[in-house]
């Protein structure tokens, strides 16, 4: 990620002519380590392609993709040039930042600078600024841009004074994150300003974050001073951001058009007027941008100075960004937009040029804007979605293979839950029936959520009690109620409400928020329901088969078990959340079943098996009696295996295996023992850092830690060290976006890169151990020095804090390790092998995938021989091996896992006693046999077939 810091800077430089500076820039470059020699024909190749002048005195050389294999690091490095650089065409350089990049990642600097760019007489201070924390300052502390959007805006408020309206423009200003809290008391001290036609202008500098400006309008007249009152506006004003609204707006009150503000009935009238959205009216046009760098510098000049040629406002968008329109003809605004390969454009012009204009600058972005484009693929390079249209239901006594989620065999009718969407009129019939109408369903679904609150699990529970805390948002309240007060239906409102807050959390790109936002838009739908009087479709009276595209977890966790026998779902694999909550509240489920399943009739029997992945839509009498009878067969073989959960697991001839269980919270720890665990095989310490809104310090994990130990009452506790990064970041430790997480700094990577992190938490550990038997591994190691850096920082602090009875080992979850087995076995006291992750990485498959997770199966003969290497080198050195991923739940890999020898299973707690009923069943001499073959099939199927045959 490009940052500008000021190491970086050289201060002072001098160069007679641009090729010198071009060569100075490169040799810095180079011996800062960031390129290889050879850099320099790059930047001169580029410019010769046309300048990178950007304007205000700043360029940006960069190389020529043919240079990019010279990229060692990601990197920017500035040279000040007090007196100047001809650039060519008579432009003056006084700070060039040189760029090393293999892709795309200037755009990113060009969005940092574009607040530089927008300043006026930038140049003169970058020549004269004095040190390099002066320029830094210049180049990030410029004047932010004016935030004026609808959220800005309120018409009509119940306003019974003039510090009322005022008040209340204080707070949407506060509320969009311009201002601190006390600035409505510093605007309450401000000089009012007539403007005439009874507006008025009030503004503070004081308490501001970023400049922005509100509107209100009273619902009824008002008088001030003497005058009418009819609209307010309160700026948040930080430099110079407001000039170019304040011209705008005397324009309008000049020419007389005043009353379009103050009785204007949408933001959105207000905002055409003020100029800070375009026209709903304006015509306009959509292209996908193909250039392979994004609206880069080069691309974006050619745009602006064709838009330059029409006389006349036309203004360019991001259509996924959210964000409104900028100035074609600004440089530094088209930067800013920071628009990349794929994503959709919109231009709008004012309509007496939009006919010329669009065709031109829609022609032109087609042509690459002076660059050479590839076409875009004309399939969106999006995940595929199931096409349900082209789908078929499947026939009667048909059999659709999915994957085996949540082992079990259920039958009930069908009930296909597809998403629905809604109608409702865009204005209200009154402000009070549309507020009446709004408490109402918020109470209805708010009493919805006690009751599952009440039915479900603490775990479970939680997550509707934030559903219920979602829904009492003041914030969320005020914006609703604003919308009501200007006419809109409470349907309406609440959609662009809950819209809009679900979209700023997703802006953030940080995935827990992101699931906030899923969260919110799940409690958004619920409300959106109930106001347009759509029951949910009822339930069938008698346990039914649930079928969907895709549940998420919460969803499954709002289900009731008693009533749900079954899931079907579209897409989805077997490692996903949904799955294991599946699992965790024993409902059957079948997963990635396809598009056809969502054409069943509702009612049409179906009978699933989730263990081998298969549902039979309307069998035959014979064959569900068959089903019925190996549920009834596997209900007793449960219960028995229940009540023998605490004997060992010890197979017919007499070899006896461990079976432990996952944790992911130390509150788990009550269940683990009377489930039959005989430990734990893995504690994710991730969930003790998800659940703190900063890293718990030394003494907090400590308590965590031995809360397990005590729990576990002298039985070993296997504890991963975090496993964070990648797809799940914490949200106090920002990650940069990687483009293939899952590939990126994750586990042992990403706490090796934070030694403080890792150094606490193992303090932690060893300090809770006191004479228990503690086993520390560390996730997702692939190298050798990953291994031993971690060990080292084990070692140094055992010194310091003895322990009686430790181990130190790793999982295995990356092929690598598995491969390098032979070696690490010699310096390791364990395996444990994550077979979710290593399935993923070495079938190269999502283990997320909407639709190929369907097939990383952790019984493919691939992924066996991964796990025989590992073993068999662990043996030979005398260590120990467990499984600790999905696979060692499935009851058809347990005489598998067996036959290969692995001395430990750990899964789920309530798959404990089967799991050792499994192991009690079988003979250590045939499920080798059994492994051996398996190890020669030559997929995960044949491998099935095998195992039922046996
Ligand atoms: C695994 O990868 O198999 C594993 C146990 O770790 P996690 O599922 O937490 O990534
Ligand atoms: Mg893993």
């Amino acid at each position: 990620m490009l940052e500008l810091a000021k190491e970086q800077i050289a201060m002072g430089q001098t160069a007679p002519d641009k090729a010198h500076a071009l060569r100075l820039l490169a040799d810095r470059l180079v011996a800062d380590g960031l390129v290889a020699e050879g850099y320099l024909q790059g930047l001169q190749d580029r410019e010769a392609q046309g300048s990178t002048f950007l304007g205000q005195g700043i360029a940006i050389p960069h190389g020529t993709p043919q240079t990019r294999d010279l990229v060692y690091t990601t990197g920017v490095r500035l040279l000040q040039f007090p007196e100047g650089v001809d650039w060519g065409d008579g432009q003056i350089v006084y700070l060039a930042i040189g760029i090393a990049a293999r892709s795309d990642e200037h755009l990113r600097l060009l969005q940092l600078l574009t607040r530089a760019l927008g300043e006026t007489d930038l140049a003169e201070a970058l020549r004269r600024a004095g040190s390099a924390e002066a320029l830094l300052k210049l180049l990030q502390g410029a004047p932010q841009a004016l935030a004026l959007d609808a959220q800005l805006i309120a018409l009509n408020l119940p306003a019974e004074d003039f510090d009322e309206l005022a008040w209340r423009g204080a707070r949407l200003l506060q509320r969009a994150n311009c201002v601190d809290s006390g600035f409505a008391a510093v605007l309450q001290q401000a000089e009012p300003l007539p403007l005439g036609e009874g507006l008025w202008w009030l503004h503070s500098e004081r308490q501001v974050r970023q400049p922005g400006l509100a509107f209100v309008t009273p619902a009824q007249p008002v008088r001030y001073r003497d005058q009418p009152l009819t609209g307010l506006f309160c700026l948040a004003s930080l430099g110079a951001a407001h000039q170019a609204l304040l011209e705008r707006l005397c324009e309008v009150l000049i020419e007389g058009r005043g009353q379009m503000l103050y009785q204007a009935t949408s933001s959105r009238a207000v905002l055409e007027v003020l100029g800070g959205e375009a026209p709903a009216d304006w015509p306009s046009a959509r292209i996908l941008l193909a250039n392979a760098h994004g609206l880069h510098a080069r691309p974006a000049k050619v745009l602006a100075q064709l838009a330059k040629r029409f006389e006349g406002d036309i203004r360019v968008r991001v259509v996924e960004s959210g964000q409104p329109g900028v100035s074609v003809k600004s440089l530094s605004k088209l930067l800013s937009l920071g628009a990349r390969r794929g994503q959709e454009l919109e231009l709008v012009a004012e309509p007496a040029i939009a006919a010329d204009a669009l065709p031109a600058l829609l022609a032109a972005i087609e042509q690459g804007l002076g660059e050479e484009v590839e076409a875009l693929p004309l399939v969106p390079e999006t995940p595929a979605q199931p096409t349900v249209e082209k789908a078929k239901a499947p026939a009667a006594g048909s059999r659709v293979q999915g994957v085996g989620a949540a082992p079990g065999i259920a039958c009930g009718p069908a009930h296909v839950v597809t998403e629905r969407t809604y109608d409702y009129p865009l204005r209200g019939e009154s402000y009070d029936q549309e507020r009446h109408k709004l408490t109402q369903a918020v109470a209805t679904v708010s009493a919805d959520l006690q009751v599952l609150v009440q039915r479900s699990d603490a775990a479970i529970g939680e997550i509707f009690v934030t559903h219920q805390e979602m829904l009492a948002d003041p914030a969320l309240t005020d914006d609703v109620e604003q919308r009501l007060a200007q006419g809109e239906s409470a349907a309406a409102a609440w959609v662009a409400v809950i819209e809009s807050a679900a979209s700023q959390q997703e802006a953030l790109h940080d995935a827990l928020l992101a699931e906030r936002a899923a969260d919110l838009r799940d409690v958004g739908r619920r409300v959106l329901a109930q106001l347009c009087g759509v029951q949910t479709q009822s339930e069938p009276d008698q346990p039914y088969v649930l079928v969907m595209s895709e549940v998420g977890p919460s969803d499954v966790a709002r289900l009731d078990p008693a009533r749900v026998a079954g899931i079907v779902t579209a897409q989805g694999g077997a490692t996903a959340h949904s799955a294991i909550v599946a699992r965790a509240l024993g409902i059957p489920a079948v997963v990635g079943a396809g598009a056809s399943v969502l054409l069943v009739e509702n009612g049409t029997p179906l009978l699933l098996d989730g263990q081998r992945g298969v549902v039979n839509v309307a069998p035959p009498a014979d064959e569900l009696q068959r089903a019925l009878a190996e549920r009834d067969l596997r209900e007793q073989r449960l219960q028995a295996a229940w009540a023998n959960r605490f004997d060992p697991a010890v197979t017919r001839d007499g070899h006896a295996i461990e079976v432990f269980a996952n944790i992911g919270e130390s509150s788990g720890i009550a269940k683990v023992v009377e489930q039959g665990a005989e430990g734990v095989g893995l504690l994710r310490t991730e969930l003790i850092f998800m659940a703190h809104s900063q890293a718990p310090d030394v003494a907090t994990q400590e308590a965590e830690y031995r809360r397990v130990l005590d729990g576990l009452d002298g039985r070993p506790l296997v504890v991963r060290t975090l496993d964070v990064g990648g797809d799940k970041p914490l949200p106090y430790w920002p990650i940069a976006a990687e483009e293939n997480p899952f590939l990126g700094v994750r586990g042992v990577r990403l706490t090796l890169q934070r030694p403080q992190v890792m150094e606490d938490q193992l303090r932690a550990l060893l300090r809770a151990a006191d004479q228990r038997p503690l086993r520390i591994m560390f996730p997702m190691v692939g190298q050798m020095h990953e291994w031993r850096e971690a060990r080292a920082m084990v070692e140094r602090l055992r010194m310091e804090i003895p322990v009686a009875d430790l181990q130190v080992g790793i999982m295995v979850e990356v092929p690598s390790a598995a491969l390098l087995a032979p070696q690490l076995a010699r310096e390791v006291d364990f395996f444990s092998i994550g077979t979710n992750d290593l399935t993923q990485y070495t079938l190269a498959i999502d283990r997320g995938h909407p639709s190929l997770s369907v097939q990383a199966d952790g019984l493919h003969p691939a992924v066996l021989s991964l796990i025989d290497m590992t073993v068999r080198a662990a043996h030979a050195h005398g260590k120990w091996v467990g499984v600790c991923g999905e696979l060692a739940a499935d009851p058809q890999a347990v005489a598998v896992l067996l036959g290969l020898e692995v001395d430990e299973l750990s899964v789920a707690s309530r798959s404990v006693a089967e799991v050792k009923a499994l192991v009690r069943q079988a003979d250590s001499r045939t499920a080798r046999a059994l492994a051996r073959e398996a190890l020669q099939q030559d997929s995960a199927a044949a491998v099935r077939a095998l195992v039922e045959r046996y």
